[in-house]
């Protein structure tokens, strides 16, 4: 029995997931094959149909888990979606001629991504001032100190500036230097998201260096700036780590993508929310109006697991408006914080490597992409480094293609189009 209403899904709907089932079979569109419509449950799960039926929301303003249809049915942690698409392939008959998921011979992926929260676990005099500022922003009640500070709070900024060069360096590395090491060790590269200061509207929880704040990065002392051209040089994928309040305000998403556009001159196409906060009703269509082709931010900040059912990539359906955006989403299954904050799961290291692997097993099983996401900053921790590290080597291991979330992004988009071309028997 459902205690919530819910809402009928359309046909257009119902179209759209009818085309990704086959996009992840890998079936031609113009093949004639019957492929059987998928179960209400399942379509409304991966639709995220509750969370435009329910308004509930957390104190970040997050769908949680502890909401969702998949939690009360304990089965968030089970790919149930990619589950029933493989009991689907078993049926197709041999003849039927299918693209494979992922390229060159691999049997499932892992992307590796970073919000780069900070890039260093230390703070600079001027990021210890825009933490102060920060902090009496979110204060009820200001003393006359506080209204001082703030007051002086931009002449301060420049004072500190210009003692800037005389000022060490934040030391990148426990942080940037060790996730970048990773990578060149199992030969990845991953996606960094990066945030931008100042955002339009402040938030109690944004991030707080700019473009100019320096480091040591790899040895060298560097921008923040330099660092995002050095690993765009490189072939990582730099991309948007959208402020607090971007979530919910074009507006305010554009101000931060034009900020790190043109701070850096690089073309931004990927993103994750910060805080992951992300409204399925609104974020979407916000990130594909301001010109983002790919997301992953669509996992929870209190547990792991598939929060549509699947780690598969797929165009992200607007429920509201009824229409599929041209925006591919990445499903995020496992981060860092949700294994080891004490908001929640709380693990230690050895349940959390359990826990992982297990998720990881039912993600080869079902040829999926193990999307995790590992905070830089959350290195200098050894069991968020031994598990960023284990994971990694678990899945190449096991023969994952390990990519960024653009070489994800372009791999869909080539394969969808290869689908949906007129195959060469059809030609006349
Ligand atoms: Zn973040």
């Amino acid at each position: 029995m459902s205690f919530q209403e819910q809402r009928p899904i359309t046909e257009a709907a119902r179209s759209h997931v009818r085309e990704t089932v086959r996009q992840w079979l890998g079936v031609r569109k113009d093949d004639a094959l019957h492929v059987p419509e998928m179960p209400d449950n399942l379509a409304r799960l991966f639709l995220r149909c509750e969370e435009w039926e329910i308004d509930s929301r957390d104190q970040w303003g997050n769908f949680e888990h502890g909401l969702a249809d998949n939690t009360r049915r304990r089965t968030l942690w089970i790919p149930e979606v990619d589950e029933w698409v493989n009991s689907i392939r078993a049926t197709l008959p041999p003849k039927v001629q299918t693209e494979p998921l992922w390229p060159n011979g691999h049997k499932f992926a892992l992307c590796l991504s970073h919000d780069v929260d900070a890039i260093s676990t230390q703070y600079s005099a001027l990021q210890l001032h825009r933490l102060k500022r920060r902090e009496l922003l979110a204060k009820s009640v200001l003393t006359g100190a506080d209204r001082s500070f703030l007051a002086a709070f931009e002449s301060e900024s420049s004072r500190l500036e210009s003692l800037r060069p005389s000022e060490r360096p934040s030391s990148a590395v426990e942080s940037m230097d060790r996730s970048i090491q990773i990578e060149k060790d199992f030969g990845i590269k991953g996606s960094y998201f990066f945030p931008i200061w100042p955002p339009k509207v402040d938030s109690p929880y944004d991030c707080l260096y700019t473009a100019d704040d320096q480091y040591t990065y790899l040895g060298r002392v560097m921008t923040a700036r330099d660092i995002m051209l050095e690993l765009a040089a490189e072939g990582f994928d730099v991309g948007l780590h959208g402020g607090y309040h971007t979530a919910l305000s074009l507006e305010n998403f554009l101000h931060e993508k034009h900020l790190i556009e043109d701070e850096t001159g690089l073309s931004i196409t990927t993103t994750r929310q910060h805080w992951l906060h992300w409204d399925a009703r609104v974020t979407p269509r916000i990130q594909f109006q301001a010109g983002i082709t790919a997301d992953s931010t669509l996992g929870y900040n209190r547990n792991i697991g598939f929060r549509a059912g699947t780690s598969k990539p797929y165009f992200f359906y607007d429920v509201g408006t009824d229409e599929q955006l041209d925006l591919v989403e990445l499903p995020m299954v496992l981060m860092d914080g949700s294994v080891f904050s004490t908001m929640a799961l709380e693990l230690d290291l050895p349940r959390a490597k359990q826990i992982a692997f297990d998720l990881i097993d039912r993600i080869i099983e079902t040829g999926g992409c193990a999307s995790l996401l590992f905070h830089p900053e959350n290195l200098a921790n050894p069991a968020t480094y031994s598990l960023y590290r284990e994971c990694t080597a678990y899945c190449i291991e096991k023969g994952a293609w390990g990519a960024s979330l653009k070489q994800i992004e372009n791999w869909w988009r080539d394969r969808t189009a290869k689908l949906n071309a007129q195959s060469p028997s059809t030609e006349h």
